[in-house]
């Protein structure tokens, strides 16, 4: 499908629905494009640069796979198919998605069903779509992927491509960060979708919540737009979908025709009445019970407004296997029964309601129809609905009655706005609407319907991609370890014929996982007993650099006879040493009391700060705060120490939920070159081993030959990388057992 094409800089789109319809008949495969929505902004992109859209084709098999016939015709289309089984379709689809993140992120949480089993499947289907679309692309290429079914999908594709330009846009709301907290897997999703350079929502709103979950439910940093994540900015954008209001203004004459008459039907089924209309998907978001029982209440105030006002409401089916979908329809058919049954007069029924699909020309009839558009989702992501009714007005006439629970209300501020919970308001915007002046109507119309047309689809699909394209970073970072690259790490570290090895490995972080208080991360069995196997290997000398005290490295590791650097580097003790010794004869400590005095004014206004006194420096802890006032405090406090303390020899370093003030001239690297300055001539092997800010300093110190690994992922001065902790010290017991058989041959 791509040989014939450009290889760079292309745009893979990634949905869960490919926009087609199929359909098998006499000449074979027939694939249909669908047209409006997301497909109309965005299937012109991906052609013009050579790229293709990859998701779902609506088709259901065995085993969850296409066969080629059905690829093949795809492919003539530029898309790329990813099968779904029964099971996967049930599990990713109908439950995990449409059943748990759905009601959640609508704000109906009672409505959320979580199963361990839906989440391994969301998790596997994610994982077929990032081998799908890693078959595709190829480097500089941009991968825009949407919606809420694949949240987990930018992480998997930046794990194995972290060159390529990654975008999201979520469709559906994002909720307050107390809602989301609910969701059990609330880590997973947003480390998932942090995978991308941006992430964009329909408002501000959005954003802002969004950016509330990553800081509390992950600690991470955040700016107005960005979250900060293994050294990353991850840009937020709100940026509204929009619609083709040229198409739904005009259409060409054939369709006009079509309009007209459909338009002239509605009008005689109307018979001089008003018409309210409400168009949507039968869905509980939606709040279609709650506006019919608002209409009923609107019609027993004044039984005799049958004569003046009519409703028309389509609500399409949708989800019609999921038991709460089948339950509202049931009440939504009840209301509408009993409506009629109770204001219908011979030949004047109140209510006309359609349970089914109206094509988007009889849509255009509808809304040019209607007097009134009722529109008052209980939540909706945005609502296009009250889009295409403002630009299908071309005579600028007709009111929109507009929820303030959707997206669109913060772009169509003139629309009458209404609690959609409430009746009684509803009841008055309905009765306010009906007797709006013409002059009102237009001066309202007018603006909504400017600002619509000057938000183009396109311009909203160009506008997400140069975002995404200028949000990419191009740092360098480690490459991740991989296998093939351990052997020569192992040859390195443990052969006597390349000399002995020097291992520097800090402590926090890199050794030893975070806990939340720093005195609760004391070494565990498995730690003690990788340090002693270590320091027994007869060309090994390891050592750990750490920003804690002599005293307590002493007590937690010093019996291991591992080697020992303090406070960053301010002191030394060599293995089989029983003290320590300072690398620096003067450290000046004038500056101290005022530090103190500074320190302790920020922790009496930050709950779970605390201030840790070392022998040459002092640092404060905010791992234990509110993470939004922790660090924006941090901030604060960093600014404060640069300005007062700019004419001292001292320093201010900002560590992993820490700051630290010592003498300048005390960093982990300048301990790395005492170290290495002091061994014998042989050759040496050196491997350098550190998470932090801090540790940056110990790569630096080490030349291009030696080997540096960062545990973590974000731009570094070391080669490579590994995940976590739990990796480095399953890398180091390898290195040691593996080693040992040839160990004691060698020497
Ligand atoms: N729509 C349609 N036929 C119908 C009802 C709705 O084509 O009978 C289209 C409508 O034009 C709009 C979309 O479905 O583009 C509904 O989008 P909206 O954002 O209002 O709600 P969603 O269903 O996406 O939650």
């Amino acid at each position: 499908m791509t040989s014939s094409k450009p290889q760079r800089n292309r745009l893979w789109l990634v949905s869960n629905r490919l926009p087609v319809t199929m359909e098998e008949t006499d000449e074979g495969i027939q694939v249909q494009l669908s047209s409006g929505g997301l497909a109309t902004g965005l299937v012109g992109l991906h052609k013009e640069s050579g790229g293709g859209w990859i998701g779902w084709p609506g088709l259901i098999t065995a085993d969850g796979s296409l066969d080629e016939k059905v690829r093949a015709a795809l492919s003539k289309r530029d898309l790329v198919g990813v099968g779904l089984s029964p099971e996967e379709h049930r599990q990713y689809y109908q439950n995990l998605s449409n059943q748990c993140i759905w009601p959640l992120f609508h704000y109906f949480n009672e409505r959320m069903h979580f199963s361990e089993e839906d989440w391994e499947c969301y998790v596997k289907i994610n994982q077929r779509f990032a081998t799908t679309v890693l078959a595709q692309v190829d480097t500089g290429d941009t991968v825009f992927v949407q919606d809420f079914h694949l949240m987990l999908l930018p992480q998997m594709l930046r794990d194995v491509r972290p060159d390529l330009r990654i975008g999201f846009f979520l469709h559906i709301p994002f909720p307050s960060s107390e809602l989301f907290r609910i969701f059990p897997k609330r880590q997973e999703l947003l480390r998932g979708v942090l995978g991308a350079d941006l992430i964009a929502f329909h408002t501000l709103g959005y954003v802002r919540h969004f950016r509330s979950a990553a800081c509390h439910a992950l600690g991470l940093e955040t700016r107005t737009s960005e979250v900060h994540i293994d050294g990353r900015k991850v840009h937020l954008l709100a940026q509204p979908l929009a619609i083709d209001a040229d198409a739904w203004g005009e259409g060409n004459t054939e369709e006009e025709a079509a309009i007209v008459e459909s338009m002239e039907y509605l009008l005689r089924m109307a018979a001089g009445r008003k018409i309210i209309l409400g168009v949507e998907r039968m869905d509980y978001t939606k709040g279609i019970p709650e506006r019919l029982r608002a209409f009923r209440e609107f019609l027993k105030q004044d039984p005799s407004r049958v004569e003046r006002v009519m409703m028309i409401q389509v609500a399409v089916p949708s989800r019609a296997e999921v038991r709460d979908y089948v339950a509202l329809k049931d009440e939504v058919d009840r209301l509408a029964g009993s409506i009629n049954a109770e204001f219908g007069r011979p030949g004047l029924q109140p209510l006309h309601y359609m349970y089914q699909f109206v094509t988007p020309l009889r849509l255009r009839a509808l809304y040019r129809t209607a007097d009134v558009a009722l529109v008052t989702p209980l939540r909706d992501g945005l609502n296009l609905v009250a889009k295409e009714f403002i630009a299908s007005r071309h005579h600028n006439d007709g009111v929109l009655v507009l929820g303030e629970s959707t997206g669109a209300s913060w772009e169509l501020g003139e629309a009458l706005r209404v609690n959609s919970f409430d009746q009684a308001d509803i009841v008055r915007q309905l009765e306010r609407a009906l007797l709006m002046p013409l002059a009102e109507q237009q001066a309202r119309m007018q603006p909504m319907r400017a600002r619509i047309a000057a938000n183009s689809v396109e311009k909203w699909a160009r506008t997400c991609l140069s975002a995404i394209r200028d949000s990419h970073s191009t740092d360098v970072r480690p490459l991740k370890l991989l296998d093939s690259q351990f052997a020569q790490l192992q040859e390195s570290c443990t052969q006597i014929k390349r000399g002995p090895c020097q291992i520097f490995l800090d402590y926090d972080g890199t050794l030893r996982e975070f806990t939340g208080q720093p005195l609760e991360a004391t070494p565990t069995p498995e730690i003690l007993d990788l340090l002693q196997r270590l320091v027994a290997h007869p060309h090994i000398s390891p050592w750990v650099v750490s920003g804690r005290p002599a005293a307590l490295l002493a007590q937690w590791l010093g019996h291991t006879g591992v080697g020992l650097v303090a406070e960053h580097g301010a002191f030394l003790r060599e293995t089989g040493d029983s003290a320590f010794h300072p690398l620096f004869d003067f450290l000046p400590q004038d500056w101290r009391d005022e530090v103190r005095e500074i320190f302790n004014h920020f922790t009496a206004s930050v709950p779970g700060a605390r201030i840790e006194e070392k022998e040459v420096g002092i640092s404060w802890h905010y791992r234990l705060a509110d993470p939004i006032l922790g660090t924006w405090q941090a901030k604060e406090l960093f600014q404060h120490l640069i300005e007062v303390l700019q004419d001292q020899a001292v320093q201010v370093m900002r560590g992993n939920k820490v700051l630290e003030v010592r003498p300048a001239g005390i960093n982990k690297g300048n301990a790395l070159r005492h170290i290495l300055r002091a061994c014998p001539s042989a050759p040496q092997q050196i491997l350098a081993v550190g998470d932090d800010h801090t540790d940056e300093s110990m790569f630096q110190a080490v030349d291009a030959s030696a080997w540096s690994i960062l545990v973590g992922n974000r731009p570094s001065a070391a080669h490579y990388r590994v995940d976590s902790p739990a990796a480095l010290r399953a890398l180091l017991r390898r290195l040691v057992a593996s080693s040992s058989a040839a160990q004691f041959s060698d020497s």
